[in-house]
C-alpha cells in the first residue's frame, strides 16, 4: 500500500480561493504559520536526512532542486508544516553547473501576451517584495535573503506596424490584469532615453514597475536554508527509472554518489528536472511524450565606456537582442535566440564568440550607437528548458499516470515564474485544484485539442 498524505485534509489554508487577494491573505497565514514552525526549526534540523542518504519512501518526490523544484517543495512544506508531509528533492548536481537556473539572467518582467504569465510575474514581483519575510531563517546566524531585485523595467521595440499592433495588444491585457506598462512614441522614448536610436521605431512599450532583474542564484539559495529549516530533504541522486503498472507509478529509480540503484515509493511525483524534463518523462515508458528540450543560448558580457546610464532599463530589440546593465562600471550583458537553422549543438556549453560578432553586435551597435565602441569582457552558455510546441509552461497532471505532476518548459522565462509554478503544484497535490492562479489552461492536455495550444508571444 502506498503511504497516504498525512493529515494533508487538516491543511490550515483551505479557504482561500482563485484571486491574488486571496494569495495575499494566505501569504499572511501562512508567515503566521511560519513563525510557529520556526521555533522548532532546530528540531527539524536535526532530524534532516543527510545528502547521501536515500529514504525509503517519501509522500512527496521532487525531481530536480533548481528553482521550480526548491519552490514547490518550499509552498509544500510552509503550508503544512514540520512533520505533516515528507518531501524529497532529487537532484543529481547539488552544485547546479548546469541548471538552467543558476545560468539565467534573472530577468522578470509583466510585458507577456497571455494572462497567466503576467499573473504570474505579478505574483513573483511581490514575492521578492517581501523576500526577508517569506524566505528568511529565524533563530539563525545568517543574514536575511537579499535578491538584488533592480526594479529597472524592460522596453521592448517594435519596428513595423504589425509589432506595434501585438505591443498593443499585450498592453491592454497587461493592464486590465494590473500590471503598470506604458506605450511609448518614438518621441517620447528619445526624450526619456537619449541614447537610443529610434529613427526606425514604430512603437515602444516600457515597464514601469516590478520589473527588471534579480539575482537567481541568492533565490536559490534563500530557498534552500528555507526549506531545510522546515524539513525538507535534498538528496544527491539521479532518477534513472521508473516502476509503472498500467496507468499508475509510485517508485522512482535513483543512482546514488557510489553508482548504487535504490527505489523510493511515493503518492506524488513533481517533475521539475527543467531542460532534461522531456528525458525524466520518456523514463515513465508512457504514449504522452513532454515537448520539452534543452537549447543552448549564450550571454555575452561587455564593456562600453559611455554607454546608457545606471537607469538603463532591460531593452529588447525588434530583431530580438537584448541587453542590460550588468552592476555597475559600464558593463553589460545581452543575448538573443538563434534562428531554428542556428540552433547550436548542446552536447557542451561551451561559448561561440562568433556569434556575438556577426549576429548580435551589429544590432547592438546599430540601436545604441555608443555600442559601436565595446569590448567583451566574459561570456557564458546555459540551457533554456525549451517548449518547442508553444514556448509556455506546461503544468498539471501527467494524462496517464497521475501521480505525477509537470512543472517544465517555461521557456526562457522560468526563473521569474518558479515561485508560483511552486505555490500552483503544491495546491494540486494538497487541494487537487489551483486556489491562486488558474494555470488550467496550461495542462497538458491542450496538447490533445486541436488549436489547444497556449503560444507565449512575447518570448526573447
Ligand atoms: C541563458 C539563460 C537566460 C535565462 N534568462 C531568464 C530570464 O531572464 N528570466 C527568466 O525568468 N528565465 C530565464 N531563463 C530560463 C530559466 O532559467 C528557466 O526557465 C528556469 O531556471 C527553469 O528552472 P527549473 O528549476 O525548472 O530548471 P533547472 O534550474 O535546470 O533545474 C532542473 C534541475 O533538475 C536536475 N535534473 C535533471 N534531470 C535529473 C535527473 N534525472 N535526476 C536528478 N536531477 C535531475 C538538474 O540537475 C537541474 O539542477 C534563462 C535561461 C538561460 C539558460
Amino acid at each position: 500500500m502506498p503511504p497516504s498524505l498525512s493529515k494533508v485534509t487538516t491543511f490550515a489554508l483551505r479557504g482561500c480561493r482563485h484571486s491574488l487577494f486571496s494569495a495575499a491573505k494566505c501569504t499572511n497565514i501562512s508567515r503566521q504559520f511560519g513563525t510557529i514552525i520556526d521555533k522548532i526549526d532546530n528540531i527539524v534540523k536535526r532530524g534532516r536526512a543527510s545528502e547521501c542518504e536515500i529514504p525509503r519512501q517519501s509522500d512527496v518526490v521532487i525531481i530536480g532542486g533548481g528553482l521550480v523544484g526548491s519552490a514547490a517543495a518550499f509552498w509544500l512544506k510552509q503550508k503544512t508544516g514540520p512533520g505533516e508531509i515528507s518531501v524529497t528533492v532529487l537532484e543529481r548536481d547539488l552544485q547546479y553547473t548546469r541548471a538552467s537556473s543558476t545560468l539565467s539572467v534573472g530577468g522578470i518582467r509583466q510585458q507577456f501576451s497571455s494572462e497567466e504569465n503576467i499573473l504570474m510575474s505579478l505574483f513573483s514581483a511581490d514575492f521578492f517584495e517581501n523576500i526577508k519575510e517569506h524566505l528568511c531563517v529565524y533563530d539563525s546566524d545568517q543574514d536575511p535573503p537579499d535578491l538584488q531585485f533592480n526594479q529597472n523595467g524592460y522596453l521592448i521595440l517594435a519596428a513595423d506596424q504589425k509589432a506595434a499592433v501585438s505591443l498593443e495588444e499585450a498592453n491592454k491585457t497587461q493592464i486590465s490584469c494590473g500590471a503598470k506598462v506604458k506605450l511609448m512614441a518614438p518621441s517620447l522614448m528619445k526624450e526619456k532615453f537619449p541614447w537610443l536610436k529610434t529613427d526606425d521605431l514604430f512603437l515602444g512599450s516600457f515597464g514601469l514597475e516590478n520589473e527588471g532583474w534579480f539575482d537567481p542564484w541568492l533565490l536559490l539559495d534563500a530557498l534552500r536554508k528555507r526549506n531545510r529549516s522546515l524539513g525538507v530533504a535534498y538528496v544527491q541522486a539521479e532518477v534513472v527509472g521508473f516502476d509503472t503498472s498500467p496507468g499508475s507509478v509510485d517508485h522512482v529509480m535513483v543512482k546514488n554518489m557510489y553508482g548504487e540503484v535504490k527505489e523510493i515509493q511515493f503518492v506524488h511525483c513533481v517533475n521539475a528536472a527543467g531542460p532534461w524534463a522531456g528525458e525524466v518523462n520518456k523514463m515513465l515508458g508512457g504514449s504522452f511524450p513532454l515537448p520539452v528540450e534543452p537549447r543552448k543560448r549564450y550571454v555575452y558580457v561587455f564593456h562600453c565606456p559611455n554607454g546608457p546610464g545606471v537607469d538603463c532599463p532591460l531593452l529588447v530589440d525588434p530583431k530580438g537582442v537584448y541587453f542590460r546593465r550588468e552592476g555597475l562600471g559600464g558593463n553589460y550583458i545581452c543575448g538573443g535566440s538563434p534562428t531554428e537553422e542556428e540552433e547550436p549543438d548542446i552536447a557542451t556549453l561551451e561559448v561561440d564568440y562568433s556569434f556575438f560578432n556577426q549576429k548580435l553586435w551589429p544590432i547592438l551597435a546599430n540601436r545604441v550607437p555608443a555600442f559601436e565602441n565595446i569590448k567583451v569582457k566574459n561570456a557564458w552558455a546555459g540551457y533554456y528548458d525549451y517548449n518547442y510546441v508553444d514556448q509556455n509552461l506546461i503544468i498539471g497532471k501527467h494524462p496517464e499516470f497521475p501521480q505525477m505532476i509537470f512543472a517544465n518548459g517555461s521557456s526562457g522565462h522560468g526563473v521569474q515564474h518558479a515561485i508560483p509554478i511552486g505555490l500552483a503544484v503544491s495546491e494540486l497535490i494538497l487541494e487537487n485544484g489551483y486556489e491562486t492562479i488558474d494555470l488550467s489552461s496550461l495542462s497538458y492536455e491542450r496538447f490533445c485539442t486541436e488549436g489547444g495550444s497556449k503560444k507565449e508571444k512575447n518570448v526573447y
